[in-house]
C-alpha cells in the first residue's frame, strides 16, 4: 500500500512513477496486467493486481476511506508532512494497523521535512539518524556532504571544499565518491527519543539531500544558482524561494531565525522587555493608546472546543503601533442572543490610560465564517459602525480587509432578511502575512506591537501558529500560509480581526490626520472630565479583565 497526500497525487504517481517502474525495470517485466484491462478490476488507476499475485495499492491521505478494511504486508507513506488532518486520526498509525497481523510487515516514510518537528522530521529523529558519508578524492577522508563547503561565489562556485584537506572537488567526482561511500550515525547526535527493540534501533533513518545527486538538474552549479536566486528574493522580503530551497534542496526543516521566535518561548521573552514598554500590568492602557479595536472569535458546533465566544482588544497609537490590552472568553452558546449581549459590555467598558484618560472600544470584528453565521449578522446588524461581521477569504491575492459586501440574513424559524448587513471579508493569506511582518519587528515604533501582562502564555502560543507549506497539487513549488494539525489559533483570528477593525476605523478619518484628530479628542475628553466639579468620574468596568 502506498500513501499519497491528496487524490490527485496518488492518480499521477500510478500513472507516471509505476508505470514507468514496470517497463523500465527488467525483474518487474510482464507482472503488470496489460494495459488493456485498465478499468477492470484487476488494474485499476489505484488498484494494480499483479500476475504473480502481489497487489499494489495506491491511496490517498486525505480521507480515512482508503485505510479501512485491507491487510497489506508492506505500507509506504509519501510526504507525510504535507498530510492534511482526518477525523480517523494519524494516517501513519492508520496505515501501520493495516500491516498489524503481517509476521514480516514493513513501513517506509520517505519525505521532504517543511518545518521543525513535522511527521517526516519526526520520524526522521525517531530513528538511528544515519547520514551518507563520502570519501575525498583528494585526501580520502570520509565526510557527509555540507552546504557550508560549497563554494558559493567567484570562479570555484559550485565546487566543494573538503573539510580535512581544503583541497576543491568538482562535481565530476561525484559518482566515485559515491561508489566508495556509505552510511553511518554521525557521533554526538541526540538519539533519545529513538524507538528500541532488543537494544537495536527500531527505527532506520536516513538523511540525503540534492548535492548527493546525479541527476542533472542537482549539478553543484545549479544548486549554487539556485541558491543565490533565493538569497536575492529574500533580500527583497519574499522567505519562500529560500523556503523552498532547504526543504527541497537541503532536505531539512525551514524556520528563519526571526520566525521561529514568534512562538510562545521567543513572544514571552519580548513580554519582559519592559525597556522597550512591554510587560505592562494587565489593566493599564499605556499612553500611547489612541484608540482601541476588538475581534471575536466564534466557536462552536460540537467538537472538543466548547461554545464561547473569544474576545481579543488590542490598542493603537501613532503608525499603527500596537499593544494588547485584553485577551478573555465569554461562555455561552453564541447562537444565543444572550451570550452575544455580553458583548454590548463590552464595548460600553472604559478602558483608563494611565494619564487617567477614558477610551472605549471604538469597533469590533466577529467572525462569521463559521458557527452561528446568521445570529453573529443579525446581532452586528443592530449595531452598525459597532460591531461588524468579518470572514476569512482564502481565495489568493485577497486584500487585508475588503469592501463591505451585503448579505442575506437567515436565522431559523424567521422570514430572511435580504442583504440584511454589511460583511467584511478578511483576506486569509495577506492578513497572516502582515501580522508575521509586524511579529517581526523588534524596534519599538511605528508597527511595532507590545505585549503586557494581559498576553498570558496560552494566548501567545496561539497567536502565530501558522507555518508556510508547500500548496498542494500546484505544479511548481508554492508556498501558502497553514495552520499545523492540532495547534489552535484563536489568539491570532481574534488580532487579524481587531487589526482589520482598525483598517475600517481609519476610514472615518484622513490618514494624514487620524492620530492628530483622536488626539485631540481624547485630550478633549480628558480635561472635561476633570473640569465636572473637579474629579473624575467613577470608572466603570463592566467587564472583569481577571474573570
Ligand atoms: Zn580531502
Amino acid at each position: 500500500m502506498i500513501v499519497q497526500p491528496v487524490q490527485n497525487d496518488a492518480e499521477e504517481y500510478s500513472k507516471e512513477d509505476i508505470s514507468d517502474l514496470f517497463r523500465d525495470s527488467p525483474c518487474l517485466q510482464g507482472l503488470l496486467a496489460e494495459s488493456k484491462a485498465r478499468g477492470t478490476a484487476t488494474n485499476t488507476i489505484l488498484l494494480k493486481k499483479l500476475t504473480n499475485g502481489g497487489l499494489i495499492d495506491i491511496v490517498s491521505a486525505a480521507s480515512g476511506k482508503g485505510f479501512r478494511r485491507k491487510e497489506r504486508t508492506v505500507v509506504i507513506f509519501e510526504e507525510p508532512s504535507a498530510y492534511d488532518a482526518i477525523d480517523e486520526g494519524d494516517q501513519i498509525k492508520l496505515g501501520m494497523n493495516r500491516s498489524a497481523t503481517t509476521w514480516n510487515r514493513k513501513t517506509i516514510i520517505g519525505g521532504t521535512p517543511i518545518y521543525p518537528d513535522d511527521k517526516t522530521h519526526q520520524w526522521f529523529k525517531k530513528g538511528d539518524q544515519q547520514y551518507r558519508y563520502l570519501p575525498c578524492p583528494h585526501c580520502g577522508e570520509y565526510q557527509v556532504l555540507r552546504w557550508e563547503q560549497m563554494r558559493k561565489e567567484g570562479e570555484d562556485a559550485g565546487k566543494y571544499e573538503c573539510e580535512n584537506c581544503h583541497e576543491l572537488i568538482g562535481y565530476a567526482r561525484l559518482r566515485w565518491m559515491d561508489e566508495h561511500g556509505g552510511w553511518a550515525c554521525p557521533l554526538g547526535l541526540d538519539r533519545s527519543q529513538q524507538i528500541l527493540k532488543d537494544g537495536y534501533p527500531r527505527v532506520r533513518s536516513r538523511h540525503i539531500w540534492a548535492a548527493y545527486s546525479y541527476h542533472a538538474g542537482a549539478e553543484w552549479g545549479n544548486l549554487v544558482s539556485e541558491y543565490q536566486e533565493a538569497l536575492e528574493m529574500m533580500r527583497k522580503g519574499d522567505t519562500d524561494s529560500m523556503q523552498t530551497f532547504h526543504n527541497t534542496v537541503l532536505g531539512v526543516p525551514w524556520e528563519d531565525t526571526i520566525t521561529g521566535k514568534l512562538n510562545v518561548e521567543g513572544l514571552s521573552q519580548r513580554r519582559q522587555d519592559a525597556g522597550v514598554g512591554n510587560g505592562y500590568p494587565a489593566d493599564v492602557v499605556p499612553n500611547g493608546v489612541l484608540v482601541l479595536t476588538a475581534g471575536v472569535d466564534v466557536q462552536g458546533g460540537g467538537g472538543a472546543m466548547a461554545e464561547r465566544l473569544v474576545v481579543t482588544i488590542w490598542g493603537w497609537g501613532r503608525g499603527e503601533e500596537g499593544w494588547h490590552v485584553g485577551h478573555f472568553e465569554i461562555d455561552g452558546d453564541p447562537q444565543q442572543v444572550e451570550t452575544l449581549n455580553q458583548l454590548d459590555a463590552v464595548l460600553e467598558t472604559k478602558w483608563k490610560r494611565e494619564d487617567g484618560a477614558e477610551l472605549q472600544i471604538a469597533l469590533g470584528g466577529i467572525d462569521d465564517g463559521g458557527y452561528a453565521t446568521h445570529e453573529v449578522r443579525d446581532w452586528c446588524r443592530t449595531r452598525v459602525g459597532r460591531w461588524v461581521p468579518m470572514k476569512g477569504s482564502e481565495s489568493k491575492g485577497k486584500p487585508l480587509i475588503g469592501k463591505g459586501v451585503p448579505v442575506n440574513i437567515n436565522r431559523k424559524n424567521q422570514s430572511v432578511i435580504k442583504k440584511g448587513v454589511l460583511m467584511y471579508p478578511v483576506g486569509y493569506e495577506t492578513s497572516i502575512q502582515h501580522l508575521q511582518g509586524r511579529l517581526r519587528q523588534e524596534k519599538p515604533g511605528p508597527g511595532y506591537l507590545h505585549f503586557g501582562e494581559a498576553a498570558t502564555d496560552q494566548f501567545l502560543a496561539e497567536l502565530f501558529p501558522w507555518k508556510k507549506m508547500p500548496k498542494k497539487g500546484a505544479g511548481k513549488r508554492e508556498y501558502k500560509w497553514d495552520k499545523p494539525t492540532g495547534s489552535r489559533d484563536e489568539a491570532g483570528d481574534c488580532t487579524r480581526m481587531a487589526y482589520a477593525a482598525l483598517q475600517l476605523v481609519a476610514r472615518r478619518y484622513s490618514r494624514a490626520t487620524m492620530w492628530d484628530q483622536l488626539e485631540r479628542l481624547i485630550e478633549a475628553q480628558r480635561l472635561s472630565s476633570v473640569g465636572l466639579g473637579g474629579k473624575r468620574r467613577p470608572r466603570r468596568r463592566v467587564f472583569d479583565l481577571q474573570s
